[in-house]
């Protein structure tokens, strides 16, 4: 039953994989949750169990326009975006615009409302790093005009914007960078490698390695991202924060690991890399530790096979 006290909370990209994993965390905790959505790259099945709640509601909109929400709001989470390459290569100019209008568009109601606003930056913001690991000091090595260009300078506008609304009008705002996440609810076909070899391997396809393989990420499971992003709201800092896991490998691991716990017969090929693909990717994750006395807690085989029989059931 909604109460009086009860909080308030927006959630946009609600309909996504970190977004709906996020309506499901401030439920938990008795929070009157709006989520909003285009569904252009979320999908309305992430969120489908919760309709039935009273304390929460969905609307179908795109941020990138004028958003208006009736009654008050405590918290804002900006989770609307594409997050993944080959969408960004599909749509990019939607991805410009709701990493930059609609960030404004949440900044100006956050305004309005009296509320905090947590935005979704990433580790893009960083490009091809020429630094490893990456401390929220590094400033970057980004391509503006390359196929990632969208995604990266859009994300970098945010986090200007978003210090511009802290500085100039006192909004109370947090930034998290969002390094590399996976688990359930990730879209089969959104492109990425760990979806990607999880359903070739488990389809006894080969497995789509680009380059040679020796590129680096670091995957965090999603209930440790969720746990750290919840962590954020909650602290009092308004500069970035990365959030991720530093278990840094290369692709041919990962695509090796994940053959070998699928049990799976498929072989490892080789395929042209993507333009300005990052060679290396590690959070240094020591802001998060002191500020947030948070870390990760679940180790890669274990997110792995989780995440592999999600992908199981869902294909
Ligand atoms: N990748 C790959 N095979 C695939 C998909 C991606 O080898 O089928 C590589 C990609 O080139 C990159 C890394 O895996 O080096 C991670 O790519 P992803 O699309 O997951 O996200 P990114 O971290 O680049 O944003």
């Amino acid at each position: 039953m909604q109460s009086s006290v009860q909080k308030r909370i927006l959630i946009t990209g609600a309909a996504g994989f970190l977004g709906s994993h996020l309506c499901d965390r401030f439920i938990q905790e008795d929070y009157h949750v709006i989520a909003m959505d285009n569904l252009i790259t979320g999908h309305i099945g992430n969120i489908e169990h919760l309709f039935h709640l009273p304390n929460f509601e969905f609307y179908h909109h795109d941020v990138s326009k004028f958003v208006h929400v009736p009654g008050h709001l405590d918290f804002i989470l900006h989770f609307a975006s594409p997050a993944s390459p080959i969408d960004y290569l599909r749509i990019p100019i939607q991805t410009l615009k709701v990493g930059s209008l609609g960030t404004h568009n949440l900044l100006g109601l956050a305004k309005d409302k009296k509320a905090r606003i947590l935005v979704a930056s990433t580790s893009e913001v960083y490009g091809d790093p020429l630094v490893s690991p990456q401390s929220e000091d590094y400033r970057g090595n980004v391509n503006p005009v390359g196929p990632r260009g969208v995604y990266d300078e859009a994300k970098r506008f945010q986090e200007a914007m978003t210090m511009a609304y802290h500085r100039f009008h006192g909004l109370d705002t947090r930034i998290v960078r969002i390094f590399n996440t996976y688990g359930s609810r990730m879209r089969i076909d959104d492109g990425r490698a760990l979806p990607n070899f999880i359903r070739q391997a488990i389809r006894g396809e080969d497995i789509t390695v680009y380059g040679d393989g020796l590129q680096t990420r670091s995957f965090c499971y999603i209930s440790d991202q969720v746990e750290g992003i919840y962590s954020l709201l909650q602290a009092d800092y308004a500069l970035p924060v990365n959030i991720g896991n530093p278990d840094e490998i290369t692709v041919l691991e990962l695509a090796e690991d994940i053959v070998r716990l699928t049990d799976s017969s498929s072989k490892i090929v080789f395929q042209q890399l993507p333009a300005d693909d990052p060679k290396q990717r590690k959070p240094d994750i020591t802001r998060a530790k002191d500020l947030l006395a948070w870390e990760p807690k679940v180790g890669r085989e274990e997110g792995l096979l989780k995440t592999i029989e999600y992908f199981k059931f869902a294909l």
